[in-house]
């Protein structure tokens, strides 16, 4: 046992809620029990990191719409396509002759569009400072290749504005597991005036077991204090990566966006820049939001407000082969990682 599980496993001081906002700090986190060697003193609350589940109601029932255009194919990645939306989910759409297809990579939609000159192909652009520069990079490339057939519907999203919302709006978090993929990006210097003026400590981790144990120890130690650290520093810098900040920031520009379970949060997303409308598929004001399922708590889940298995349908009606929410559909989402992982 190191010292930092030892401590961690018998701390014993004044409780301490932290929240890993990024869903792949869940997941590792579920997959390797580090939340069943900890002290009850110390709780671990899942925060708004997975792009699918933060996704609006509004979002997907218009990527629906147009995969049901004619003429319109909707390429999404595979998490999305089993997100309901007000009533149907991009798979439903498939199943009544809609056009989707599921790539790994947002790269892909290039050969698509180029084998196939006569349809539109608009690509389900969700994600947040990590998938930016990729999206960028698909403009690039179809700019540079005359590809005229591609669109994004963006529902990009960016950290700091979300955080400063939960801080601001839930409370409660003594600290902050920072995300590791978004900080590659950002930099770790990004989360310093959230730290200081909620006076919270931040803690960039990586996700071995031993990376998060020790800034879980490093985030129990600074309890109270307005610091931000990074601990991740084999792929993290103070200023992130510039070549894609710069990349992102030519095609992109901040604009409010609305999070599943938080409403609007001004300054919160990514769309794309008036210069390059023409790629973009009508993104602007898609607000409205609702759980498919009226009794689903996905909204409260994501703020941290309740744990998934507070929710009256977890593991009875919502399980991962039959979601209720988006939090059971993704694999970064909490409530399919604590059914997954049976974590309490
Ligand atoms: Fe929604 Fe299912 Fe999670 Fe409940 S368990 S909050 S229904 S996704």
């Amino acid at each position: 046992m190191t010292k930092y599980q030892e401590y961690l496993q018998n701390y014993d001081g004044e409780p301490m809620r932290i929240m890993e906002v990024c869903g792949t700090h869940t997941a590792a986190i579920s997959h390797c029990g580090i939340h069943s060697i900890l002290s009850p003193k110390i709780k671990l609350i899942s925060g708004p990191g997975c792009p699918v589940c933060v996704t609006v109601t509004a979002y997907i029932d218009r990527l629906v719409e147009l995969a049901l255009t004619p003429g319109c194919v909707v390429v999404s990645f595979g998490d999305l396509l089993r997100v309901r939306g007000s009533s149907r989910s991009l798979n439903d759409a498939k199943a009544l002759g809609g056009q989707v297809r599921m790539v790994y990579t947002p790269m892909d939609t290039l050969k698509l569009a180029a084998a196939e000159p006569d349809k539109t192909f608009i690509f389900a652009a969700v994600g947040f400072e990590t998938t930016a520069p990729v999206y960028a990079m698909l403009l690039e490339e179809a700019l540079r290749a005359g590809i005229q057939n591609i669109r994004l519907l963006t529902s990009l999203k960016t950290m700091p504005p979300v955080i400063d919302w939960v801080c601001a709006n839930q409370g409660g978090i003594d600290g902050f597991l920072a995300p590791g993929h978004v900080s590659v990006i950002t930099g770790s210097e990004i989360f310093r005036p959230l730290a200081e003026r909620y006076s919270i400590p931040f803690v960039v981790s990586g996700f071995e077991p031993e990376q998060i144990l020790l800034s879980l120890y490093a985030l129990v130690k600074c309890r109270g204090m307005g610091k931000a650290l990074n601990l991740y520093p084999s792929v993290v810098t103070p200023g992130g990566n510039h070549t894609a900040q710069q990349s992102v920031k030519k095609y992109f520009m901040p604009c409010d966006a609305s999070w599943r379970g938080m409403g609007l949060i001004p300054g919160s997303g990514l769309c794309l820049r008036p210069e390059y409308q023409q790629f973009d598929s009508g993104s602007v004001a898609l607000t409205e939001d609702h759980d498919a399922n009226p009794a689903c708590c996905c909204a409260k889940v994501l703020t941290g407000a309740i744990g998934p298995r507070q929710c009256p349908l977890f593991g009875k009606v919502c399980t991962p082969q039959s979601p209720q929410g988006a939090c059971m559909v993704s694999t970064e989402g909490s409530c399919y990682q604590y059914y997954v992982n049976k974590r309490e």
